[in-house]
């Protein structure tokens, strides 16, 4: 369970901007979640706080119940790493890396040995349906194949909360289809999801849609 109460970001400046001014947001375990809004509303800057990449200028973030908020960097960071997944546009992948050693990389981080890191990182690439590419080459794919890889990586550590930042920008509407499906499927499966979009085709499969305007959401 995710709850964001009255948060706010500014950034420094001059001028200083106020992105965020009074958030309110709860998304319930195993809620999907679609959130839009203009250009420059503060799509990314909310996800990068629920993600635990940035920390507000004020206002309460609740995680599974932990008061996130109010923790320091290394108690963030460990939070991040086992709870949550981020995918974003560009898929971020390694080239020279296989699929199995790119998705593997976050375990890598947590000290996870060689051989557990392969084996959850083959699991990880079952689920996005693409174990019979462990040992490809990230430019040996398409982009919405790179995008699933992109997706395995999130999962692999097991998150209960996964965040996507326009994952279909870079697709065309065959490849979008098919990350839009895996997303519900790890919906189906439970996973809490939250992905910001500008795509009508997108938000129509999410459960609910969080629009942002002048620093708050609308409609929840
Ligand atoms: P888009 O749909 O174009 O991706 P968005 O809704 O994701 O837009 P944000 O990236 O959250 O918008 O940015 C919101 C506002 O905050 C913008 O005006 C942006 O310039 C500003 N902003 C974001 N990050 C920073 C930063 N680190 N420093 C200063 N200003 C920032
Ligand atoms: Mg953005």
């Amino acid at each position: 369970v995710v709850e964001l109460v009255d948060i706010r970001r500014s950034f420094p400046g001059p001028p200083v901007v106020d992105v965020l001014r009074g958030v309110d947001l709860r998304l319930d375990r195993g809620e999907y979640v679609a959130i839009v809004g203009p250009s420059g509303s503060g799509k990314s800057t909310m996800l990068h706080l629920l993600g635990l990449l940035d920390r507000p200028t004020a206002g309460a973030y609740r995680l599974d119940g932990l008061d996130v908020s109010a923790m320091g960097e290394a108690q963030r960071a460990a939070v991040r790493g086992r709870r949550i997944g981020f995918v974003f546009q560009a898929f971020h992948l390694l080239p020279t890396r296989s699929l199995v050693d790119n998705v593997a990389l976050p375990l890598v981080y947590q000290g996870v040995g060689r051989r557990e890191r392969r084996e959850r990182a083959t699991r990880a690439l079952h689920r996005v349906h693409l174990s019979h590419r462990v040992d490809a080459r990230p430019l040996t794919l398409s982009g919405g194949e790179r995008q699933r890889v992109a997706v395995a990586r999130a999962l692999v550590t097991g998150p209960s909360l996964l965040l996507a930042d326009e994952p279909t920008g870079n697709l065309d509407q065959a490849n979008a289809a098919a990350v839009l499906d895996l997303f519900a499927e790890l919906h189906a499966g439970g996973m809490t999801i939250a992905v910001i979009t500008h795509d009508e085709a997108v938000s129509r499969r999410a459960e609910r849609v969080v629009r942002l305007s002048d620093g708050r959401v609308t409609a929840a």
